[in-house]
């Protein structure tokens, strides 16, 4: 039974497009073999300098690549978008400094990141201070050889930024949505008998998540654990697994419950390891469900945070209409709801052999990343990157071979009604409550 569910309007596309032509965009060309023996640039040095009214930010390249950059409003950003670069630079490179109380930067660049965006693409994000526009992108060839990638921003008035954004950003939206899906959803099943339980690893390439203790970063501690996960899962011949991401790609969150739904899932877990700010006491795993309120504010900033990822990556917020009034919506809402409920408290009884538990353990609140109607989903954080211990064990294989094996009990548990019956299809009958 097809479900409505939201769909994204792109309204002045066309105006914004025109606009495009005059504000805010620059696209050089470079030219020069960017992958002459099939590999891609190396960014080895990157540097910031304030001018006054512009900002530069420089980039050491092996060889000269195109780019092209735009603007991005509400938080305001410079997105730069690139062939794919290999990034060999320091983990916190392009963090801000810890901001000042009361004392708004009054850089231009605040901040940076950068990463791969989509096959073959990476993207850098700069976060502004102060409204700016582009003056320059372009991979300059020195005379010693060198390659800079040169990024230029002049300061301007807030109404020049917000109008070269908007039009650059509806078409910013329109190009990655249009792009072809970095992870190619897996055939409808054959063997419908095996569950198939879709691992969604969060954050991934230019969205780098929480930056935890000891160099660890979000990205690369939920992906490695989810393929423990997946290996462990497949290993019992049980299940069937898809991943949302294979590789350190950026995924957008809409596009992450689209690979769940056309893999036919029966299962989502999106797998995450945060940090909460100046409580690095807070610690243990936390199982959270979709609800229209909060469990509590803590979890409310959580999702908030979370569903910020796309921001992160220099997408625009996708349009959540899921306010949609059907009864068959709701009712099977409503079902699946209970089914993520239950295997939520299932996955906490289970955590107990693989860990410590935060002492508030399942809690709810509105991510956008558990929003299929149709897949019952959850949310586990791990732990928190800003808890010592939690982050020492986390990066551990033992630690994740343990809780992986645990989960794998808790995903047997959930399905254990359909494949102890041997039921072609259908959930497991709802738990008792
Ligand atoms: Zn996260």
């Amino acid at each position: 039974m097809p479900l409505p569910l939201t769909s994204s309007h792109f309204p002045g596309l066309r105006v914004a497009r025109a606009a495009l032509f005059w504000l805010g965009f620059v696209l050089v060309m470079t030219a020069g073999p960017a992958f002459a023996n099939g590999a891609a640039p190396v960014a080895s040095a990157v540097r910031v300098e304030e001018t006054g009214q512009g900002a530069r930010l420089l980039f050491a390249l092996s060889s000269p690549a195109q780019a092209a950059a735009y603007v991005m409003a509400g938080p305001d950003r410079v997105i730069i978008d690139i062939p794919e670069l290999n990034f060999q630079l320091p983990p916190h490179t392009g963090q801000a400094e810890a901001p000042v109380r009361g004392k708004k930067s009054s850089k231009i660049i605040s901040s940076f990141r950068f990463g791969l965006f989509a096959p073959g693409k990476s993207r850098i994000v700069v976060d502004l201070g102060r409204p700016a526009l582009v003056t320059k992108v372009a991979s300059v060839s020195k005379a010693d050889g060198a390659v800079e990638l040169q990024i230029e921003l002049r300061e301007a008035d807030p109404a020049a930024f917000t109008l070269a954004a908007r039009a650059a950003a509806n078409e910013a939206v329109a190009r990655d949505l249009m792009g072809d899906s970095p992870v190619k959803p897996t055939p409808r099943p054959t063997d419908s008998r095996r569950p198939m339980v879709v691992i969604d690893p969060g954050h991934g390439g230019i969205d780098a998540g929480a930056q935890g203790k000891k160099n660890t970063i979000e990205k690369d501690v939920v992906f490695d654990f989810s393929r423990e996960l997946k290996a462990h899962l497949e290993a019992t011949g049980r299940y069937r697994v898809t991943m949302t991401r294979t590789s350190d790609i950026f995924v957008p969150l809409a596009r992450r419950v689209k690979i769940a739904r056309e893999a036919g899932a029966d299962l989502f877990i999106s797998i995450h390891a945060d940090t909460i700010s100046d409580t690095s006491g807070v610690s243990g795993a936390t199982v959270y469900t979709v609800s229209d309120k909060a469990s509590d504010k803590e979890a409310a900033k959580l999702a908030e945070k979370e569903n910020l990822a796309d921001a992160a990556a220099g997408l625009d917020g996708v349009d959540d209409s899921s306010d949609v009034s059907d009864i068959l919506f709701d009712l099977t809402r409503r079902e699946t709801r209970t089914y993520s409920h239950a295997f939520a408290r299932t996955l906490v009884n289970y955590w107990h052999e693989a860990g410590r538990l935060n002492k508030n353990p399942h809690r709810s609140a509105g991510f956008l990343v558990l929003k299929a109607p149709d897949v019952p989903s959850v949310l586990l954080e791990l732990g928190y990157l800003s808890n010592e211990k939690d982050s020492a064990s986390l990066a551990t294989s033992e630690w994740r071979a343990k809780a992986a094996s645990a989960m794998v009990r808790a995903v047997d548990s959930f399905f254990q009604p359909r494949l102890g019956s041997g039921v072609e299809a259908g959930r497991p009958a709802p738990p008792a409550n």
